[in-house]
Order: C-alpha cells, then structure tokens, then sequence
C-alpha cells in the first residue's frame, strides 16, 4: 500500500498521506545521508530489447512483479518504460510502437556510492521513480525506487522513534516521581502552605497550614487570605507586598496573622508568584512558619541584653539610656532630675556568714522594694554586685528628693526574712541633680558615686548631696564584680 486516509477522531476524512509525503516531510534527510545507493540496490529488474512489444513488456512486468522494465539499446544504453508510461499510452490512444520507441531514454542513473540523499534529489528535480545504479566503471548494477528509498531507512527510522517514545516515557516517569516528591513535601513539611489562583482565591491548603492556623482545608478553600487578616497591617501595608511581588515575582516578610480561635500569631512568609508559559500570573505559593517562639525567644534575649538576671532590673547600659533621655526631656519641659547612687552596707559580710544564695536573695528583695519606693515612671536599676541606681524624672523641684532618699533608706533597713534567717541590711547613698550639678549623664553618675562614698564615710546608713567641693575627689575604684 502506498496511500493512507487520514481521519481525526470522529472519523471525518482529512486527506491522504503517501509515501512520497515521508520521504519529502518527515526530515529523514539524516539517515538518507548516512547511506550508500548499493545498499538499497535492486538487482532483480526485467531487461528486454528494444524490438519487444509494448504487450510483452507489461507480462515481463507482471510476471517480474516489477514496476518497470528496462530496454537495452543495440548502442549498449539503456532506457526506462514504466508502469505509469504504461497507463500513459494506452490512455493517450496513439500507435503503439515497440519498447524501444516508447521508452525514456536514456535511463538516469546515479553511481553506487552516492549517499541516498543524493538519490532523493535526483528523482525529486526529475519527477521520476528509478534511478539505473552504476558502478565504478560505468556498467549498470540495477535499479533504486522511490518506494525502496523509504523503505531502506525504515529500520532506523522506526528505532529512532521507539527511542524517542522512550526517552519521553522516561521523562513522564521522571515528572510522575517530582510530583510525588512534591505532594510528600507539601503533605509533610512543617510549614503552612497555603496556593492561591491569580485572583488571589486560596486553591489548596496543607495539613501544618491546618496545624498553625487552626482552619481546615475545606473552611478556607474558594475564600482569599484575608480570612487570616489580624487587624495589625493597613492598606498600604500590603499594597506593597503586591507591589514587590509584581515587580519581582516574590515576597518575604514578617506578618501577623490571626488563627481560627481568634489568638494573633507573628509569622515568617514567602509568597512565590508563579507564571505559565505565556508569561501569565497563574498562581501564588505562600509559605510560613509560625514564629511565636522565636519571637519570644528573640524579645527574652533582647530584655537580657538590658536587664539584670537575677534582679530583672535594667543594667547598666539601659540606666545611662535611660537617664540621657530623662535630661533631654527634663531640657525641653525646664524641669529636674534627681541620680541617686546606692550602695549596700556591709553586704560582703551577709555573703561570707549566710552564703552567697542568701546574698542573691538580698538582692532580689532590694530589688523589690526599691522599685515600690519609686513612682512607676522613675527608673531602679542594678549596675551590678551592691549598686542600685535610681533616677526621678520630670521633677518641678528638688525638694522631694531627700524625701524619697530617706524612704529608700527606711525601706531597705526594715527587716527580711531569709533562707529562715531575719536579716537587716542598711544602704548608703549619694544624690547628683540636674542640671545643679551637671547637665551630663556621666558626670551626673560620677557625682552621685561621689556623694555615696561619702555617706559611707561619714557612717553609712546615710544619704548625702554631691556638693561643688567634691568635684576634685574622684570617687573610689572598686572590684570589678562588685
Ligand atoms: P561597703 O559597706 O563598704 O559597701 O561594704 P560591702 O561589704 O558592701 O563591700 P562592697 O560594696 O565593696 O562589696 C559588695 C560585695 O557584693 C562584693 C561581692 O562579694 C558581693 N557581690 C557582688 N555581686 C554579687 C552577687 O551577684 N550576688 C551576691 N550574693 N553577692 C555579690
Ligand atoms: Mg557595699
């Protein structure tokens, strides 16, 4: 057969394919190259001379089972009447000469070992069907059809086929396992994911999506991500997150989000935007973990890192921020601010007869009842060992402040309960003020040191103002853990 219909799917005729189509369509120019005439040569062809009758060419024909049959000329050539001339004379209803006459003359031919491409040429600028196949002398080999041309490259072009079916069954099986892969991942990973289409309507959550969020799959499916809107961010908030994602196709930020049972949540998201071929938003990938913890984590570290640990008063560092922003408000607002500087009597004393548990407790309750001698905008803290500071704020006038000092110092000598031993422990401590003495934190520090030193020396238990005099006395260098 040489001629197929071609139908589509309901059967309807589309045309017809011939084996001249895949010779000339189907790029099989490669292999065509790759191959020699000889090998596709044909032997077995019917020769008679030119003195035949038409009649006992087309029985040679038959009885060859060939196509064609070829006429040797007296002069040695050859010539070539085929089927088609066959059908061509006998319609064209002129005399019917010998084979001789009728046949065309000279037979085209092609050497051996021309490539098949070669071959293909010929008989496509020549509209013919056989090639005479010579040898390296000239003598004629046999014949070439068209019909054996595609026959010969057959083989290999069905192989390459089977392999190139392989190699996409392959590649399916391959994108089968990514898929897989990639369903594990999004059923097993510990971070929400949560996919929306372009109109940004949620298309498929995962089970921690379920875990973090408390909504199901099927609560939050056909609805948009402002299900989980906490309140917290405004419009122009997430305009943004629209803009970036429109420019770079990818967001990544902190945000808060609020879970089915109403709890607000901080947590780390990346929206991946994703296009299709035609370069078309088609879906949003939003991934997020939930970072309650770290955040925690994070403001605990942060809070260490200006507090003291056993006594969670502010630390140094904090204290002098603190006071350098008690003086520029008390700058603007023309008022005063008291530094108090304390240190406790004798505590060396309590370490080295109770035990240093006993001492840390000490710390503590000062701690405590520093901070309840104070107004809740005043700052208590600990600079480290016996040190306390205390800074009052926003004062209209200084007056009060001995009075403060005085319930400090009642405060911390009434008796404690510690460990089952009753203790009392008494403080020293020494005042600078602002801006009488200096409109300087460090200064401000450094006298309050100053005037504490000396209500040490003059007794302790005691609390003295820093006074202009004391300025040339540096105040004492201490140990570096007290
Ligand atoms: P003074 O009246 O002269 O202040 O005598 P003091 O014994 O209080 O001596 P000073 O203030 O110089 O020493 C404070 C002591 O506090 C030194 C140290 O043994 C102790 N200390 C420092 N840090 C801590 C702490 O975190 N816990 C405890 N329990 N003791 C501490
Ligand atoms: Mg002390």
């Amino acid at each position: 057969m040489r001629h197929f219909l071609a139908v589509d799917d309901t059967g309807e005729h589309k045309g017809i394919v011939t084996q001249t189509d895949i010779v000339i369509n189907q790029g099989i120019e490669y292999y065509l190259s790759l191959r020699e005439v000889k090998s596709v040569l044909n032997r077995r062809y019917p020769i008679i001379p030119g003195t035949a009758s038409l009649d006992e060419a087309v029985k040679n024909m038959r009885a060859s089972r060939f196509d064609a049959v070829i006429t040797l000329y007296p002069e040695g050539d050859y010539g070539i009447l085929t089927e088609r001339d066959v059908v061509r004379l006998i319609c064209g209803g002129k005399p019917l000469a010998n084979v001789g006459e009728l046949a065309s003359r000279p037979l085209v031919c092609v050497p051996g070992d021309a490539s098949l491409y070669h071959a293909r040429k010929l008989f496509m600028e020549k509209h013919i069907r056989h090639l005479g196949v010579t040898g390296s002398d000239g003598q004629l080999l046999g014949l070439v059809t068209f019909a054996e041309l595609l026959a010969s490259i057959e083989h290999d072009y069905v192989q390459q086929l089977r392999e190139t079916l392989k190699e996409r069954e392959h590649s399916l099986a391959i994108s089968q396992q990514h898929q897989r892969l990639a369903t594990k991942v999004f059923e097993s990973t510990f971070e929400g994911i949560m996919v929306t289409n372009a109109e940004n309507v949620i298309e498929s959550v995962n089970p921690a999506f379920t875990q973090i969020t408390g909504f199901k799959a099927h609560e939050v499916i056909g609805k948009t991500p402002a299900i989980l809107s906490s309140g917290k961010h405004d419009a122009i908030f997430y305009r943004k997150m629209h803009e970036e994602l429109a420019a770079n196709g990818l967001w990544q930020g902190e945000v808060w989000n609020r879970r089915r049972n109403g709890e607000l949540y901080p947590e780390w998201l990346t929206i991946n935007t994703v296009r299709n071929d035609g370069g078309n938003v088609v879906n949003y990938v939003a991934v997020f973990s939930d970072i309650t913890k770290r955040k925690a984590a994070e403001e605990q570290m942060l809070f260490l890192a200006h507090h003291d640990g056993l006594t969670s008063l502010p630390n140094r560092g904090l204290f002098v921020e603190r006071l350098r922003h008690a003086i520029a408000h008390a700058h603007r607002n023309r008022e005063k601010v008291a530094v108090m500087f304390l240190d406790l009597d004798k505590f060396k004393q309590i370490n080295d007869t109770l035990g240093h548990h006993v001492g840390d407790q000490l710390l503590q309750v000062v701690a405590q009842r520093l901070t309840t001698c104070v107004r809740e905008d005043d700052t208590v803290a600990r600079l480290g060992g016996d040190e306390f500071t205390v800074i009052l704020e926003s004062l209209a006038n200084t007056g009060d402040v001995p009075h403060v000092a005085q319930k400090i110092i009642d405060s911390l000598s009434r008796p404690m309960l510690l460990d089952g031993h009753e203790i009392t422990v008494t403080v020293s401590v020494g005042i600078s003020l602002y801006p009488a003495d200096s409109e300087q934190s460090d200064d401000l520090i450094k006298y309050a040191d100053t005037a504490m030193y000396l209500a040490k020396k003059v007794g302790r238990n005691n609390f003295q103002f820093f006074i202009a005099s004391m300025k040339e006395q540096e105040p004492p260098r201490r140990d570096a853990d007290a």
